[in-house]
């Protein structure tokens, strides 16, 4: 109930929101992106698709399909952007234009307005048939592969606006409107909202977790962004000097091939470590993965690249300690030594790891702050309207 969010938000942001959907009653509306579970756009997507409905909306989701090789594709041009560096399959090009076409024939294009989330959907401006169409990019663009970009950027003047979610990913070579919109989360999901003590206890045990133990949490899918590997290692310094234990939680994305590969990397790193627990959790473990950010001493992020991270601003609602890496959107959730720390390598990780759990009150009031800072920044409600408000501009 669209309603309940009054009590987190406040009336003033709900009703704003029903004033702002009811200029856009009129208009259909088709999100697309690349995958049904696994990963933050669709976690974020099942939960806004909802609600907009909520809000009178006549709002519809698609997500295209591909083979093994056509995700290989989209996953090395999701490196190349990120990276910078390019290591692309032979073809890719062509792989990714075939989909384009096939897709184009399956997902019905004929929307008021599209929304095309990242990437691998892109293409599928060269079929529009109408309508107002914006690219939602959640990965970071500020410094890619430029082969990669230009194939991409060579389709983005036939949109109506882009939206990216941190002024650092703006770019000075795309012609069209770019509007800044840092994701969120959905405080009342059953991965945020509070849950018993005993659910807590009840699932750490079931993943054989010391319950009297500081336990430190990475959730994330098994990708280099990610620096699963980094944090491994950042644990396995801190224990060096103190007694803790850890859950890297991961599970498997259905456009992210690459995931097998970094499981296994991560799983040697952590391997003969009988205080780390490597899981690989089935999609829609929401529970699970609240669970395990509640229960946490300390919640880990230590990626490298990242969009925006939702796990920072999951766990930092949940009055958690989190150390992030300095990168991406994750600057926007963690404001250093204010809402958690700041690191750029895995020295600086273990630092902030021994730190915290050597003084649990400077840890208490940087969890405090982080879920005020979530509340005023990071709720679904004030990304919806933000959509919305696009919506608007581009339908003029
Ligand atoms: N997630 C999950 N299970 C996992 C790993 C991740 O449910 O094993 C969720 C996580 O809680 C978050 C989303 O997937 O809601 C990941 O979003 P994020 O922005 O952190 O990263 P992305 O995967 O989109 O790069």
């Amino acid at each position: 109930m669209i309603e309940k969010y009054s009590e987190i938000v406040g009336e003033d942001e709900i009703d704003a929101l029903f004033k702002i959907a009811a200029k856009l009653k009129d208009f259909s509306i088709l999100h697309v992106n690349s995958t049904r579970a696994g990963g933050g756009v669709a976690e974020i997507l099942n939960r806004m698709v909802p609600l907009m409905r909520e809000l009178g909306l006549n709002v519809d989701w698609k997500v295209i399909r591909g083979d093994n090789d056509f995700f290989k594709v989209t996953k090395s041009f999701h490196n190349a952007l990120q990276t910078g560096q390019g290591n692309l399959p032979e073809g890719a090009f062509e792989t990714y234009n075939k989909w384009q076409e096939i897709n184009s024939a399956e997902v019905p294009l004929d929307y008021d307005i599209i929304m095309i989330h990242d990437p691998q959907p892109l293409g599928l401006i060269d079929y529009k048939k109408k309508g107002k169409w914006i690219w939602r990019c959640h990965i970071d663009i500020s410094n890619p592969y430029m082969p990669v970009w230009e194939f991409l950027n060579k389709r983005l003047s036939k949109f109506n606006s882009m939206i990216i979610s941190t002024p650092v990913f703006a770019r000075n070579d795309v012609d069209i409107p770019q509007f800044i919109i840092p994701p969120s989360i959905d405080p009342l999901s059953i991965k945020n909202k509070k849950i018993p003590d005993s659910t807590v206890r009840r699932i750490l045990y079931k993943y054989e977790l010391d319950l009297d133990k500081p336990l430190l949490v990475q959730i994330s899918r098994f990708d280099y962004a990610k620096d699963p590997i980094g944090a491994i290692r950042a644990f396995k310094m801190a224990k060096k000097h103190i007694d803790l234990q850890m859950a890297y939680v991961g599970s498997p994305a259905t456009d992210d091939p690459e995931g097998e590969e970094v499981y296994k990397k991560t799983a040697a790193e952590a391997s003969g470590e009988k205080d780390i627990r490597l899981l690989m959790l089935p999609p829609y473990s929401d529970l699970e993965i609240n669970a395990f950010q509640t229960g946490a001493t300390i919640v880990l992020q230590k990626s490298i690249k990242e969009g925006f991270g939702l796990t920072v601003s999951e766990a930092m609602w949940k009055k958690k300690l989190v150390i992030g890496g300095r990168t991406g959107g994750i600057p926007l959730q963690i404001i250093h030594n204010i809402t958690g720390y700041l690191v750029d390598n895995v020295e600086g990780a273990a630092h902030y790891i021994i730190h915290s759990i050597r003084n649990p009150d400077i840890a208490k009031r940087l969890g405090e702050n982080a879920k005020e800072h979530v509340r005023n920044n990071f709720v679904i409600t004030r990304h919806m309207r933000e959509y919305l408000m696009v919506m608007a501009y581009v339908t003029g």
